[in-house]
């Protein structure tokens, strides 16, 4: 009897322990590991889903080491990579360019040409006259009229740059690169494609409110807000699908304010001063270095946004003009939710 009764229970006791330890590995709740680190200029919000504590940390690690590298490696008035670059193509003879940078001057190039030179990186020199070039602008007043007309009269584009392999030529005698328009979505796009190697599939990074993400936020998409750009706070909502970027190019950045205007740091190449017509641009992409190149030549671009976004490959635009309305492309009307309602909602067709 006594046999039986333990024969009986420690198969019983046995598979007790089994479910038990099968239960708790099916409600294991996936950790999620933030930070915050300070990089091109901004606070980067790290967001890492269902990965342990030791994968996060060293991960976190990386991401804080590459971005800060590539900040110092892209900006266009340190001594770093991209100022050697600017003085050899100042020099108008063929070099070999520090390999760090040869693939993002000729996404730069490729997207400044398919923007019709709204989005022009060869505008350095411009963006200098202007003083948007120093972390902290001074005081002072616009740039006189004549000095615009003097650069504007021979302005530098993309295609003055030849590229092969990882030699440059350049022929423009006042070209000089400006990245500050595409390089934080370059830098995400290589940032993101370092995280399966510490066997992350979910994550977004989030600078300054451009963002990159990958996989899903467990059993939901990442959800992120767009910025109001008169006010606090934000004015919409989306989800963003595993892959995809969101960026947006604002009059409220960088900017100063002299004789009671408004003076921003997006340039129009074709007048030389900042462009006219519209608020924020907001551009959804799988690629983060087109959305963030894309949302600066939109910008630029004002009414006409559309043209240039069906000649940029963009689908998902969302536009405030200097009106106060919204526009937006049709597949991206459908895909935003309002927190504040809107004043007016027109939808634009890409061409
Ligand atoms: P974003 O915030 O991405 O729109 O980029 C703005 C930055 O890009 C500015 O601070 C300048 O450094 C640079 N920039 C300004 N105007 C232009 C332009 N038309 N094309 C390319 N880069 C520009
Ligand atoms: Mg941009």
């Amino acid at each position: 009897m006594h046999a039986l009764k333990t024969g009986l229970i420690r198969p019983a006791f046995i598979l007790l322990i089994a479910i038990l330890i099968g239960l708790s590995g099916c409600t294991r709740t996936p950790q999620e590991f933030k930070n915050k680190i300070l990089a091109f200029g901004t606070i980067v919000d790290i967001t890492l889903y269902d990965v342990s504590e030791e994968q996060a940390k060293k991960a976190i690690q990386s991401i804080e080491a590459d971005l800060k590298y590539m900040h110092y490696a892209y900006h266009p008035w340190k001594q770093g990579p991209m100022g050697r670059v600017n003085m050899l193509l100042a020099m108008n003879s063929s070099f070999t360019a520090n390999p760090i940078l040869v693939d993002l001057i000729s996404q730069a190039k490729e997207l400044s040409i398919k923007s019709q030179g709204l989005f022009n990186p060869a505008i350095g020199k411009l963006v200098a006259l202007w003083g948007f070039h120093q972390d902290e602008r001074p005081p002072d007043p616009p740039p006189e009229a004549a000095q615009i007309e003097k650069l504007l009269a021979e302005l530098p584009g993309m295609q003055s740059i030849a590229i092969d392999n990882f030699n440059m030529n350049n022929t423009h005698p006042q070209l000089k690169l400006d990245l500050g328009g595409i390089a934080k979505g370059y830098a995400l796009d290589m940032i993101m494609q370092t995280l399966p190697s510490f066997n992350i599939q979910n994550a977004i990074i989030n600078a300054g409110g451009d963002l990159k993400a990958i996989g899903n936020h467990g059993d939901r998409p990442w959800r992120v807000g767009i910025r109001n750009p008169r006010g606090k706070g934000v004015i919409a909502s989306l989800n963003v699908k595993p892959g995809e970027s969101v960026f947006t190019s604002g009059d409220y950045e960088r900017f100063f304010n002299h004789a009671g205007r408004r003076y921003h740091h997006i340039l129009d190449p074709r007048s030389g001063y900042p462009a006219e017509g519209l608020v924020s641009v907001t551009v959804v992409h799988h690629n983060a270095a087109t959305a963030d190149a894309a949302s600066t030549a939109l910008f630029v671009a004002g009414e006409k946004w559309p043209e240039i976004a069906s000649a940029m490959g963009v689908q998902d635009v969302m536009v405030i003009d200097a009106q106060g309305r919204t526009q937006f492309t049709p597949s991206m009307h459908k895909r935003v939710d309002f927190i504040v309602a809107p004043k007016e909602v027109i939808e634009r067709k890409l061409p």
